[in-house]
């Protein structure tokens, strides 16, 4: 069972204390016994939405009498997940270096998929590539006044799972190695750069095109035959108040689409259908991308994951001489009002008005991102990166891709407590990525009742409460300003 470690555990000698990164699955008796429908509608073809139907397609009470759809907002017609969806991008982290050693459980069992690189498996052709990982992380107190933990103090627990794992997954101890000054990290990280305080390069992380990874992932579902794809946008939920079932969804077409289980696995766009209020938000991250010569591509490939976790920036290694810099932060809020309510339970007084929504490229093709965001992006390259051939190199492209963060950074799997038929599958807290080949079965599991014992309290449901505050992720690993609002941002003037 995942067990978590002391803050005095983790400032003495970890070998000999290191914790327990398994998880316990759940004792088959104690789940109740599920009846499957006879029609599921999963709203979102994202990691969280592709997964849930292959998890789906292998199960067999679902076989063959269940029918499964799929749909996405995708504009592009047999296109899943749409463009601007989170789960698509040049790259993503692939690491099990979490401070909750719950997650790096379930990372390291994500892991053993991203590492089969045979050309038909999920890690081949160059999807998944093992370049090693520094977390690392500024200096200063364990705590923030409000008594969550710092960088310091996720980057430390991380190390003692980090540790754990590779003990566990026989590795020598030696594939993680602590980098206790910014000249180590600057030694290690190939780049020169000394960006950090305290660290620890993780040779068994790597990171995952993204994009490449997910065609990978739609084509495997498509090819069970077992899914109907759509494109369409639902636009609310169809619900029967007199039953308190949802039925299914109504689409921005005025089409409708029934199912005796919805599951709304759309990202940050889930707050838009189902009220959230005081569980989750859509915040805007920024990201940019940089051109390289070819002799600078051969200098960088070879360099880790650089991830500095108390300022959220970090750059992955390039691919065909684009490099990424981003920004893990708190990012942009974008309230919005809403056409239609989100469905909620009736006479909740918690119903926010405005929703904050994502805002994308598909939205405007000539969207960009903040100032503020782009001098944070230049002026943290120049310190991961100091090379004076990279310091005023213009981004080649730049862009906002939203989180759906929760105040823990916990997903929201569960059932809705009030709507039969409705299941949330959402909560990414940007960190979800890496778990595409097992997050689907997990969240089949929740469906059925057998949740993960170390995930019941962390997956479910939170009690929605009135709060005027906007939610604020504090686990550690978040960087920027709290509370910024996209709009406003984007007015001001680059300094
Ligand atoms: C900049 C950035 C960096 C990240 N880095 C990492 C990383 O390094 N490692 C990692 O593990 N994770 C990372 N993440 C997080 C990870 O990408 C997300 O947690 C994950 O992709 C979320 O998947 P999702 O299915 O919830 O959402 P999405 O991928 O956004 O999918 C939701 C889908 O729902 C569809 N949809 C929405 N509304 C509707 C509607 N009304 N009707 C029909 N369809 C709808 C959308 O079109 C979309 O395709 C990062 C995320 C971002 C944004």
């Amino acid at each position: 069972m995942a067990s978590a470690v002391s803050m005095k555990d983790v400032l003495s000698c970890p070998a000999h204390i290191l914790p327990d990164v398994t998880l316990t699955p759940m004792d088959p008796d104690a789940a109740p016994k599920y009846k499957p429908p006879s029609s599921i509608l999963i709203i979102g073809a994202g990691v969280f939405g592709l997964s849930t139907a292959l998890a789906l397609t292998k199960r067999p009470e679902f076989a063959s009498t269940t029918s499964i759809t799929v749909l996405d907002r995708s504009p592009d017609p047999g296109v899943f997940p749409a463009r601007d969806a989170s789960s698509i991008d040049s790259s993503r982290i692939i690491r099990p270096d979490y401070a909750d050693p719950a997650y790096a459980a379930l990372a390291s069992e994500a892991q053993a998929h991203w590492r089969q690189t045979d050309p038909a498996s999920l890690g081949g052709e160059g999807r998944y590539t093992e370049s090693g990982f520094i977390l690392a992380s500024d200096s200063g107190p364990m705590e923030r006044e409000d008594g969550s933990p710092t960088g310091i103090a996720y980057a430390k627990k991380s190390w003692i799972n980090a540790l754990a794992l590779a003990q566990r997954e026989g590795r020598p101890l030696s594939t993680v190695r602590m980098l206790p000054y910014s000249q180590s990290i600057a030694k290690m990280s190939g780049t020169g750069g000394e960006f950090a305080d305290w660290g620890y390069i993780n040779d068994a992380s790597g990171w995952a095109d993204a994009e490449r990874s997910m065609k990978w992932f739609f084509e495997k579902v498509a090819a069970t035959g077992r899914i109907t794809f759509a494109n369409g946008t639902a636009e609310s939920l169809e619900t029967d108040d007199s039953t308190k079932r949802v039925t299914g969804a109504r689409l921005k077409d005025g089409s409708t689409l029934s199912a005796d289980l919805v599951i709304v696995a759309a990202g940050a766009w889930t707050p838009t259908l189902v009220d959230l209020s005081s569980q989750a938000v859509a915040t805007g991250q920024v990201l940019g991308y940089l051109e390289l010569t070819e002799e600078e591509q051969a200098k960088l490939e070879k360099i880790p994951v650089l991830l500095n976790i108390s300022t959220g920036f970090f750059v992955i290694p390039p691919r065909n001489r684009v490099l990424k810099v981003a920004r893990h932060g708190y990012g942009y809020l974008n309230p919005k009002p809403l056409a239609k309510p989100p469905s909620g339970i009736p006479g909740s007084k918690a119903t926010s008005k405005l929703v904050s929504q994502p805002y994308t490229h598909l939205d405007n093709s000539a969207l960009s991102i903040p100032p503020e965001g782009e001098t944070a992006l230049r002026k943290a390259l120049r310190k991961i990166i100091p090379w004076p051939e990279l310091q005023d190199r213009p981004f080649s492209k730049t862009r906002l891709c939203w989180y759906t963060d929760t105040p823990t950074g916990d997903w929201i799997i569960d059932h809705h407590p009030y709507w039969n038929g409705l299941f949330i599958a959402t909560g990414g807290s940007g960190h979800a990525f890496k778990f595409l080949p097992v997050i689907g079965d997990k969240v089949v599991d929740c469906i059925m009742g057998k949740c993960p014992v170390e995930f019941q309290k962390k997956w479910k449901w939170r009690e929605t409460q009135v709060t005027e505050t906007p939610i604020v992720t504090q686990d550690g690993s978040r960087g920027g300003k709290i509370g910024l609002i996209l709009e406003t941002e984007m007015n001001q003037v680059q300094t």
